[in-house]
C-alpha cells in the first residue's frame, strides 16, 4: 500500500515494539528455544520485542521453565491464568496484555516459524494492518489435513465477511487492530475470525506449517470440532436461517405425498393402508424437527454464554509487565 509508515512502524527515528504472543498448555521442553528464535527472529528484522507467554493452566513444569526465563531477562513476561481456559482465551489473555506497536500471535509447539515473523514486519511496514500466516505444507496426518481444508472452504461459503482460506492464529496485527480485536465482546472467540471481521488493510503471507516438536497435540479433535463450530454459529447465521429452506421442501414434499395419497383415496381405490409413507414421512420430519432443535440450541447456548458475560479468563500472577504494581 502507499501509505508511508508512521514512527511506531519503524522509521529511522523509532524503533518498533512488537509483542509476540505465545498461549502455552504444556509446552515445557518448547517455552526456551522458542524464546529465543522468536527474540531472534524480530531483532533480526530491526525491532524492539517483548514476549508475552500465557501459561494457560500448564501441569508439567512449564511454569517454572517460563518463570525462570523471565528472571533473566526482563522482556519475557508471563501471565498465569488460575487455570486452563483454552487457546482461544489464553490469546486473548495475551493481546490484553501486549504493549507492542505490532502484535505477533503464535503457537507456542515450533508448528508456527518464527522466521516468518520477519516477513510479516516487512509487510506491516509497507503499510498492512494485519498480516496473516497462509498455511502451506502441513504436517499433520491425511485424515485431519482434509477435515482442515474442508472447514475452510465450508466456512467461507457460509460466513458474510469472507475468510481467506488456511489462515489461523499465526500472523501479525498493528496495535490498531489488536485493540479493536481486544475489545470485541464476543465470548465465543475464533481469533482468525475476528481478526478477519475487523477490516483494515490485510495480507496473507504464505508460511509453511512445521510439524509439532512433540506429537501430542494439546487442542484434541473434540476441541478442534468446538472451535470450528465457533468458526460457524459465531460468524453465520446460515445454519438458522436454512430452516426456512428445509421447511419449504417438507411442504413440497407434504403437498406432493398429500395429492399423490388422497388421488388414490378418491379416484383409483388402490389406497392401501399406507404403513410405508406414513412412517418414511413421519421420521423425515421428525428428523428436520431434531435437526432444527438442535441448531437452534447451539445458537441458544451461545446467547446463554454471552449473557451470563462472565469474564473468558481469570489472572493468578503476572511476571514483568512493567505497568504492573503487583508484578514480582
Ligand atoms: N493451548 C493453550 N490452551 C489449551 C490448548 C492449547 O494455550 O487449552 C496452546 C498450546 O500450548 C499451543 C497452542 O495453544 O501453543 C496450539 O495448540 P495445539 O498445538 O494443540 O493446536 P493445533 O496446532 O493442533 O491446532
Ligand atoms: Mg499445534
Amino acid at each position: 500500500m502507499n501509505d508511508a509508515p508512521g514512527p511506531s512502524r519503524g522509521s529511522s527515528t523509532e524503533r518498533a515494539l512488537v509483542s509476540v504472543v505465545l498461549p502455552v498448555f504444556n509446552e515445557r521442553e518448547a517455552v526456551e528455544p522458542l524464546a529465543a528464535a522468536v527474540a531472534r527472529s524480530v531483532a533480526t528484522a530491526g525491532a524492539d520485542w517483548e514476549l508475552i507467554f500465557v501459561n494457560d493452566g500448564s501441569t508439567d513444569g512449564s511454569a517454572l521453565v517460563m518463570d525462570r526465563l523471565a528472571a533473566g531477562e526482563s522482556r519475557v513476561r508471563v501471565l498465569h491464568l488460575t487455570r486452563n481456559f483454552g487457546h482461544q482465551a489464553a490469546v486473548q489473555a495475551g493481546m490484553a496484555h501486549a504493549h507492542g506497536n505490532a502484535v505477533v500471535v503464535m503457537d507456542a509447539d515450533m508448528q508456527d516459524d518464527p522466521a516468518s515473523i520477519g516477513r510479516f514486519l516487512e509487510k506491516w511496514r509497507e503499510g498492512y494492518d494485519v498480516v496473516y500466516a497462509v498455511r502451506t505444507g502441513r504436517k499433520e496426518s491425511a485424515p485431519k489435513r482434509f477435515l482442515f481444508f474442508a472447514f475452510y472452504r465450508v466456512l467461507n461459503h457460509l460466513v458474510k465477511v469472507p475468510m481467506p482460506a488456511d489462515a489461523g492464529n499465526f500472523g501479525l496485527v498493528d496495535r490498531r487492530v489488536a485493540l479493536e480485536i481486544r475489545s470485541l465482546l464476543d465470548r465465543d472467540r475464533y481469533y482468525a475470525g475476528l481478526r478477519n471481521w475487523v477490516g483494515f488493510r490485510q495480507v496473507g503471507v504464505e508460511v509453511e506449517r512445521g510439524p509439532r516438536y512433540d506429537s501430542a497435540p494439546r487442542v484434541t479433535l473434540l476441541g478442534l470440532f468446538r472451535l470450528a463450530k465457533s468458526a460457524i454459529f459465531s460468524f453465520s447465521t446460515f445454519p438458522l436461517t436454512v430452516f426456512y429452506l428445509i421447511g419449504s421442501l417438507s411442504l413440497v414434499v407434504f403437498v406432493g405425498l398429500a395429492c399423490f395419497t388422497l388421488y388414490h383415496k378418491l379416484f383409483t381405490g388402490l389406497a392401501i393402508p399406507g404403513w410405508t409413507s406414513i412412517t418414511m414421512a413421519t421420521s423425515f420430519f421428525g428428523a428436520m424437527n431434531a435437526l432444527g432443535i438442535a441448531v437452534l440450541g447451539e445458537y441458544v447456548t451461545r446467547i446463554y454464554e454471552q449473557v451470563r458475560a462472565r469474564p473468558l479468563y481469570l489472572v493468578e500472577r503476572r511476571v514483568n509487565f512493567p505497568d504492573d504494581p503487583v508484578s514480582s
